[in-house]
């Protein structure tokens, strides 16, 4: 999306905001597509909880997506926006047993990642397929926080829990129909990804009624320059490769899926805030935007640095006086003005940081053009867990959201209101 149209969209819409760029969801999904083209049966699970509202479930439900969800109420959601239940995986961790019944009642295809619940669904249920999530020790992921397949990870059922697995499916008659593996956000060498696939491929050996294999997600997009993404297209080759060699061997067609959330959504979100101060300390220039880390948590939880731009300031530019034009004094014409010697402008270093009562830092010393107080920042990949971790501390409301689609902006969430902070609030006289 073009600065001015993002700029516009804070004005019409107000600030804080977020945008999301439609094209830009259904360019993933079907670059993601694309590369595995080659396997019959590909299912793509968005993982909801990137991003979870209605009308981004429905534009990827529209693109032929299932979901995968992780809670009983992400399930309600997934079914409210039109999934039906078989487009609909459930991946939980740590749920109590109950929310696990419920969801299974909904007809929505369970995931097990523990050896106990396992058994106690399997004594219960033993006519509802089941599929199983491995832990294949792989250390992957760009940040221990987003890492879940390393050995003490709470994630999964051990690769070296597979005889207690095959023993209790002995024992309840259970039917398991798929197994699955998510080793962690940020997956930056493929060679780790396929090595994590053979191991999939060697427990999936072990069981005979399986429908699906599922390889999750951990696909990595960029974020700021020089970032490695992971390289879609080489993955769906090699993968794809081996995948229908499996096929063969296991004699059985099988479906392929994925689970990816921030491929899908990140780079499509834009996270507009409007500098409040600008504050020039003895060693740093602050600026100070209209959220905070309620808003956006990223930076601070996982260090994750989102580029940063000055929309409002867009190439940097600086005001001039000629002496050898009169219009602007004599008819106060306002001339558009670009220093063409310096083309990307006047950039100085800022730290921007948040208007929470904390210290809440979005970025430090970094290179952006000339800010002015009242300039609209624009954060890139704000599309992935960023609305959606996003909180109401200091009381304050959570933004708009704001669908971009066929060069229109449609507000798909409202700005909140006072009555949304005390609605479930039960006022005690004391
Ligand atoms: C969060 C999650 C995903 C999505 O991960 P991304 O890094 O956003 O692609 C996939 N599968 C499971 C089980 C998850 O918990």
């Amino acid at each position: 999306m073009q600065p001015k149209e993002l700029l516009t969209l804070a004005e019409e819409f107000g600030s804080p905001l977020y945008v999301y760029d439609a094209t830009t969801i259904e360019h993933q999904y079907n670059r993601l597509t694309a590369a595995f083209s080659k396997v019959e049966n590909l299912r793509i699970n968005y993982a909801m909880k990137a991003l979870s509202n209605i009308t981004i479930l429905k534009l990827l439900k529209k693109c032929g997506s299932g979901l995968d969800t992780v809670s009983f109420q992400e399930v309600q959601l997934g079914l409210h926006a039109g999934f039906t239940p078989d487009k609909i995986i459930f991946t939980p961790n740590g749920v109590s047993f109950e929310e696990i019944e419920e969801v299974a009642k909904l007809g929505v295809q369970i995931n097990i990642d523990n050896l106990s619940v396992l058994e106690h669904f399997g004594t219960k249920y033993p006519k509802v397929p089941v599929c199983i999530r491995i832990n294949p020790h792989v250390m992957a992921g760009g940040n221990e926080n987003i890492s879940v397949g390393h050995i003490d990870s709470k994630f999964g059922i051990s690769i070296y829990q597979i005889p207690h697995v095959l023993r209790i499916v002995e024992n309840t008659k259970m039917h398991i129909n798929g197994i699955h593996m998510h080793t962690g956000s940020d997956i930056l060498d493929i060679e780790v990804f396929l090595y994590a696939a053979e191991i999939l491929f060697d427990a999936a050996k072990q069981f005979k009624e399986l429908d699906f294999l599922d390889f999750g997600s951990g696909f990595k997009v960029p974020y700021k320059k020089g970032d490695i993404e992971t390289n879609i297209e080489e993955l769906g080759k090699k993968l794809t490769k081996r995948f229908l060699a499996f096929e063969k061997e296991y004699g059985r067609t099988l479906t392929l899926a994925f689970e990816p959330g921030k491929f899908l959504v990140s780079e499509a979100g834009f996270f507009l805030a409007k500098v409040n101060v600008v504050k020039q300390t003895t060693s740093t220039v602050f600026a100070g935007i209209d959220s905070g880390f309620n808003h956006l948590i990223r930076p601070m939880f996982y260090g994750s640095q989102h580029q940063i731009e000055n929309i409002s300031n867009p190439k940097g530019k600086e005001r001039f006086c000629f002496n050898h034009l009169i219009r602007p004094m004599f008819y106060g014409s306002q001339h558009q003005i670009e220093n063409i010697s310096n083309p990307k402008g006047k950039e100085r270093f800022y730290t921007v940081v948040g208007y929470i009562c904390e210290t809440d830092t979005f970025a430090n010393n970094r290179r952006i053009a000339e800010i002015k107080e009242g300039d609209v920042l624009c954060f890139k990949n704000a599309g992935a867990y960023c609305f959606s971790m996003s909180s109401n501390y200091n009381s304050r409301f959570k933004p708009a959201e704001v669908l971009w689609k066929d060069g229109k902006g449609h507000l798909i969430s409202k700005r909140e209101t006072f009555e949304d902070l005390i609605k479930n609030q039960v006022v005690v006289e004391v």
